[in-house]
């Protein structure tokens, strides 16, 4: 080597405008480059690249994946042949979004037994002037070709700007096809273009869009559905994994390449590129391109059309995966919004209520707009100004409070006071909420509303007391005048003899009351076992409820019992289609309510009027009229449950709290219906509508 550029070499290469770089012919790894060579490698291909990331490595480190495998190709076939390459083109964008373009070539170095050692890549900027063609000569080598392949990857970079833009967008396969189809007919100017998607369970391709002007609309026609299988060459391309190529449709067409009646195969149309869109191992849909003029296999538009495809590939795949997540959470919020059950999610870091169903809203009293987006400790603010007090913390924020420090509470009974003063009890279960990696993101809150359950419970052992005290008032009463007459028995007396006929008198009642007991209890499980049934027939309404009437008058003194009989004679009869034993049974539970609940006595009208309506079925109103304590407004829609029985009683009315039940039962049975009018202290009036 001369000796002044011995001391000058390295001087030289780094200062050099190009980037120069020497690779081992053999395993491809980078022996030596300058410090321009560096920059591009760091600034424009990989950035996190570091100097020992370069040096020995080959290429694959940091060129993108999708130029490896042609230069592996060109450095390959540099070394074997020892032929100079110089139509190398890398297109970058700058930070400011300039494309700029270099060219690269690549020179074997061969040692003195002409063996190739060495290769020597060298690349330089282009000038802008360079690239157009009004404003500068063309480049040096081969210019129009290297124009050419510079456009062809500018034309690719503005597709791959298209597509990643849209995905961007709202994310669906249709807006993505859209912006790649008008990229790539605004890049390209093909003859037309058309994208399909994947139908992995019916195993074909379907049209997802088309570019083409309509005078050659009739080429992708065909096209709508293509079945995997088929033999056109949509499906062939998908068969064999890659991109394939037709110059000339036509002679591809004699030769047997294609099919006879393949779509593509049109009038005007001379090359066809279809590249199937793979990412990974599943093919998301494939791009079809068809050209007026003769296009070569390696012509510049083919290559950047072809890796096109694989961003279009990328896009769809993220489209498809978003639209399966999307699919999922609706579904199970679906599920969510329906259960029974309230649910509230809250976020870890920022304690944000970030979901709560409709359940939730009930359950908690507050609407779903102030729960969710709203951080816990706020909830607790609203709460206490609507409260007016100092609020303790709501026992259900304890719950995620537990659950957000990674505890999960079960089950426990929760009291959840609703902002209009209303008490809900609740089985409340909190858990915390995992990602994959374990970091806790959050807790889940789930209400099971029990008040049913706990105030039926309260209501069966009112009833069981009840019972108890029923049960044993007639009891001793029979007992002790049992024992009444066992002592008549013993001295027989003119007095003696009333007080027996009194006494047999009140064992008689006595009795009939506590059968009358028994029974309504046994119709209570009848229900409950679904064997409680009436049996209808026709029936004289009118006689049944004078008897009623008559057998209620002799139970009491201080009431005056008054039938009224409206729009029917008193002495014809009302037939009507009924359970006779349970009509009586409503009336004598009615009659008797109204005796009982008027304490201070008074008058009591039964009254009855049928009702004739054109094109309706006649019916009959039967009401029962009392002046006594009537019932408080709230009680009103509470009082023909089971075991029901009015708060603000009197202790000395005694009562099961079933008789209002079976009547409603009874009644509604006959297809009829029964309600309560009423003002607290001056009587109730309740009515029976029942169709004949
Ligand atoms: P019980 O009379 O055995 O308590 P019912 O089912 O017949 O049971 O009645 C349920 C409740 O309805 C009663 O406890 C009472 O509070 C109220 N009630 C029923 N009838 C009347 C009435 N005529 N006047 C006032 N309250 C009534």
């Amino acid at each position: 080597m001369n000796s002044s550029l011995h001391a000058y070499a390295s001087l030289m290469l780094e200062h050099a405008l190009a980037g120069i770089a020497l690779y081992d012919a053999q395993d491809l790894g980078l022996r030596a480059a300058n410090e321009l060579y560096l920059t591009i490698i760091t600034t424009y291909f990989k950035p996190s690249c570091e100097h020992e990331d370069v040096f020995q490595h080959s290429f694959t480190n940091w060129l993108p994946e999708t130029k490896v495998s042609e230069h592996e190709n060109i450095f390959r076939t540099v070394a074997r042949t020892g032929v100079p390459y110089r139509e190398g083109i890398y297109v970058f964008r700058t930070q400011e979004g300039n494309l700029i373009h270099w060219t690269w070539s690549l020179k074997a170095i061969q040692n003195q037994e002409g063996h190739t050692t060495h290769l020597l890549q060298t690349v330089s900027e282009v000038p802008i002037e360079a690239l157009s063609p009004q404003q500068a000569e063309p480049v040096q080598a081969a210019p129009e070709k290297t124009t050419r392949i510079i456009e062809a990857e500018r034309r690719q970079l503005e597709v791959i700007t298209a597509v990643e833009n849209s995905v961007h967008e709202p994310l669906h396969a249709e807006s993505i096809g859209t912006a790649a189809l008008d990229a790539l007919s605004a890049s390209f100017h093909p003859l037309g273009v058309c994208l399909h998607t994947t139908d992995p369970v019916q195993q074909a391709f379907h049209l997802l869009g088309v570019s083409v002007s309509t005078e050659h609309e009739h080429i992708f026609e065909g096209l709508q559905y293509v079945p995997y299988h088929s033999s056109i060459f949509l499906a062939q391309a998908h068969v064999q994994h890659e991109a394939l190529f037709l110059e000339d449709l036509h002679a591809a067409r004699a030769t047997g390449v294609i099919a006879q009646d393949d779509p593509l195969v049109a009038e005007g149309v001379q090359s066809a590129l279809c590249v199937p869109l793979w990412f990974g191992d599943q093919c998301e849909g494939a791009l079809t391109v068809v050209f007026a003029e003769h296009v070569l296999a390696h012509d510049p538009e083919v290559r950047a059309l072809k890796g096109c495809g694989m961003h279009i590939a990328a896009a769809l795949a993220h489209a498809r995966l978003h639209a399966i997540v999307e699919n999922e959470r609706t579904r199970l919020r679906a599920i969510l919004d329906q259960l029974p059950e309230g649910i509230l999610i809250t976020e870890g870091s920022s304690g944000v209520i970030s979901y709560a169903n409709p359940s939730a809203e009930r359950l908690l009293g507050i609407p779903l707009a102030n729960l969710v987006g709203t951080p816990l400790d706020r909830q607790l603010q609203a709460q206490a100004k609507t409260e007016q007090q100092e609020q303790s913390m709501p026992p259900w924020n304890f719950a995620i409070v537990r659950a957000l420090s990674g505890e999960t509470v079960n089950t426990q009974e929760t009291q959840v006071k609703q902002p209009d003063g209303n008490t809900v009890v609740t089985l409340c279960s909190s858990a915390p909420l995992f990602s994959v990696q374990g970091t806790l993101t959050g807790a889940v809150l789930v209400f099971q509303d029990i008040t049913a359950q706990k105030s039926l419970e309260q209501h069966k052992n009112d009833f069981l007391s009840m019972i108890n005290h029923e049960l044993r008032t007639p009891i001793t009463a029979i007992q002790g005048f049992a024992e009444l007459l066992q002592m008549n028995a013993s001295h027989q007396q003119q007095m003696a003899f009333a007080r027996s006929q009194r006494a047999l008198q009140q064992i008689s009642e006595q009795s009939h009351y506590l059968t009358s007991l028994i029974e309504d209890m046994l119709d209570i499980s009848r229900i409950e076992q679904a064997h409680f049934t009436v049996r209808q027939t026709p029936q004289d309404v009118l006689r049944l409820l004078t008897s009623v009437v008559e057998t209620q008058a002799t139970t009491t003194k201080r009431h005056h019992l008054k039938l009224l009989v409206q729009g029917v004679e008193t002495t014809k009869s009302l037939i009507g289609n009924i359970d006779a034993e349970r009509f009586v049974q409503v009336f004598n539970n009615l009659i008797s309510n109204a005796i009982k609940y008027s304490p201070a006595g008074g008058e009591i009208e039964i009254g009855l009027r049928p009702i004739v309506e054109p094109h309706k079925p006649h019916e009959v109103l039967i009401w029962v009229k009392d002046q006594g304590i009537g019932i408080a407004p709230e009680e009103l829609t509470h009082i023909f449950k089971r075991f029901h029985r009015a708060n603000t009683l009197d202790a000395s009315i005694t009562g099961l709290g079933i008789g209002l039940y079976l009547v409603k039962e009874i009644v509604t049975r006959h297809g009829g219906r029964v309600w309560v009018e009423s003002d607290e202290g001056s009587g109730s009036t309740f009515y029976v509508l029942m169709p004949l």
